[in-house]
C-alpha cells in the first residue's frame, strides 16, 4: 500500500535496522525501543490490522517466524514477550500488522 510507513520500509524507501528478511516476512527494530531487544515482525504482504486477517496460512507463517526469529536470530535463549496491538483501543499506531518481540531483560506483567 503506497501510503503505508511500513510498506515502504520493506520496499526501502525508508530506512530501518533489519534483522531478517525471507519471502514472506521482514523484521527489523522498533524505533522507540521499550526493552533492551525489541523488534518488530511483518507480513510483507499489506494487512493493517490482526482482525482484518482472515488467513490461516499467513498468520501461521508469520507466528513461525516470529518463533524463529526470537530463538535464532536475537538469541533470546531467556525468553520474551510477543505482542500484537489490535485496532486504537488495543494501542496500534501503525496500521500494518506486525508482531513485537520485546526481549532482554525480565519483563514485568
Ligand atoms: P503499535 O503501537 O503496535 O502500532 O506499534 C508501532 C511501533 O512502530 C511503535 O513501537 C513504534 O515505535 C514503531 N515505529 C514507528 N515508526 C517506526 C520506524 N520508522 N522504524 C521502526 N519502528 C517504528
Ligand atoms: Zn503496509
Amino acid at each position: 500500500m503506497s501510503n503505508c510507513l511500513f510498506c515502504k520500509i520493506i520496499a526501502g524507501e525508508i530506512p530501518s535496522g533489519k534483522v531478517y528478511e525471507d519471502d514472506d516476512v521482514y523484521a527489523f527494530k522498533d524505533i522507540h525501543p521499550k526493552a533492551p531487544t525489541h523488534v518488530l515482525v511483518i507480513p510483507k504482504a499489506h494487512v493493517a490490522t490482526l482482525s482484518d486477517c482472515d488467513d490461516p496460512a499467513l498468520l501461521g507463517t508469520l507466528m513461525n517466524r516470529v518463533r524463529t526469529i526470537a530463538d535464532d536470530v536475537l538469541m533470546l535463549a531467556p525468553g520474551y514477550r510477543v505482542v500484537i496491538n489490535v485496532r486504537e483501543g488495543g494501542g496500534q499506531e501503525v496500521f500494518h500488522l506486525h508482531v513485537h518481540i520485546l526481549g532482554g531483560k525480565k519483563l514485568p506483567f
